[in-house]
């Protein structure tokens, strides 16, 4: 079996592990010219360690993550709405970790190692036919093969070409992320502070730096923000806030190593089309905020290679319409989820951002929203 992967993103490299482990020859094309250095950290949840701990990377990621044991929820003003305890998840399957990014994907490459990978480089045309895919790449290398799999991100071409139907959905709000020094914040804990449109998330990422993102209104159309513009437009969105929130704003001095993510969603029912078919990214994203986006690109890549894996090369049409039963129910799941933190955690109006902090703090069920995160983890892929 051949197997072309566009995209070597977490989802691209993961499957091309699983499927290289399994004899498959996997090429990948990347349109980056090197690896990527995303510097941003992310929450790594125990359903995502578990996809690579298939690699044996379980250890090294306890040594360069941080656990996290507790979020807690404050107002601008530092008043306390909520602890989320994540004890009980992480007694009964393992530490929920924040991590760089980075060093997620370098163990990763480091420990599968041998993975052709050939950047500067995308797929110009293809066609699909019953047997084969038809690619020319942008090299003008010339190539049948046995299955293409789109995993380029949120702005998937693959899906633009293949899936015409999916829609790209942008929240209307927008994502900023800095790293921070210095920030004296306890021990095994992140801390989310919600105003009236604007909040952000503190954590830990690697041993030394914070990492924040701050959420911001925006208009409801997406409009490209000046470099220029960005740091007055972060310090107007968190006025009135106080606490660590005037120490960080404070060490906003270069707009170029504030990163930014347009807040999105991508629709789509259908993942696969003959002999193509898409993952990570690229056939769900879901709002950053709910931090599960890259625990759910590897479970993409673990059930895929599992069906792929499990049939010839004339089946192939067959696996990838397994593959997409079993994701379905695990992607309403997840969307849920998303959705409903996304609904809950950005109300612009001052009075609704009031109730629902009253109605958090003296009304929510102790666990609620942890019941909801067992419940992903109880979830069987
Ligand atoms: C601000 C932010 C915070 C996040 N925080 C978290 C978090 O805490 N926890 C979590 O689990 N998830 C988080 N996520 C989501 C997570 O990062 C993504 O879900 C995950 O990276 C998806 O991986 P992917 O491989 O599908 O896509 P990507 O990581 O986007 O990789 C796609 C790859 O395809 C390449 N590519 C694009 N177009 C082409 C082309 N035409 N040809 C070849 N290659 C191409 C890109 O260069 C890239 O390397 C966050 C996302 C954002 C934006």
């Amino acid at each position: 079996m051949k197997v072309l992967i566009e995209g070597a993103g977490i989802a691209g490299v993961t499957l091309a592990g699983f499927l290289q482990k399994g004899g498959v020859e996997v090429t990948l094309v990347e349109k980056a010219p090197e690896y990527r250095n995303d510097g941003y950290g992310v929450f790594l949840w125990p359903l995502g360690k578990r996809v690579l701990g298939h690699f044996g990377l379980l250890d090294t990621l306890a040594e360069k993550g941080v656990p996290i044991l507790y979020n807690r929820l404050i107002n601008q003003h530092e008043k306390f709405i909520y602890k989320f305890d994540f004890r009980e998840i992480a007694q009964k399957y393992g530490d929920i970790l924040t991590i760089r990014r980075q060093d997620v994907y370098d163990c990763f490459l480091e420990t599968v190692g041998g993975l052709d990978i050939k950047f500067n480089t995308t797929i110009e045309k293809i066609h699909e036919h019953d047997q084969v895919v038809s690619i020319t790449l942008s090299d003008g290398h010339e190539e049948d093969f046995d299955l293409v799999v789109g995993a380029s991100g949120i702005r998937s071409p693959m899906r633009d070409k293949i899936f015409p139907s999916a829609k790209v959905k942008y929240y209307g709000k927008s994502m900023w992320l800095a790293w921070i020094k210095g920030l004296d914040l306890p021990k095994n804990h992140s801390l989310s502070m919600l105003g009236n449109g604007s909040g952000l998330l503190l954590f830990p990422a690697g041993k030394e730096n914070h990492v924040v993102y701050m959420m911001t209104p925006a208009p409801k159309k997406y409009v490209h923000e000046r470099d220029e513009d960005r740091i007055a437009n972060i310090h107007k969105a968190f006025i009135g806030f106080t606490g660590l929130v005037p120490q960080i704003l404070s060490q906003l001095d270069n707009p170029a190593d504030i990163m930014h993510s347009s807040m999105s969603k991508v629709l789509s029912d259908t993942w696969y089309h003959k002999r193509v078919v898409l993952i990570g990214d690229a056939e769900h994203a879901m709002s950053p905020i709910s931090g599960i986006g890259m625990s759910l690109a590897l479970e993409d890549a673990q059930v895929l290679s599992e069906e792929l894996l499990a049939v010839n090369r004339d089946d192939i049409p067959l696996a990838l319409e397994r593959f997409s039963k079993r994701r379905k129910p695990r992607l309403q799941q997840a969307r849920k989820l998303s959705d409903g933190l996304m609904f809950f955690l950005t109300p612009k109006s001052k009075v609704v951002c009031s109730v629902r902090n009253f109605g958090v703090r003296y009304f929510l069920p102790h666990n609620f929203f942890i019941q909801q995160v067992m419940r992903m983890h109880e979830f069987v892929i």
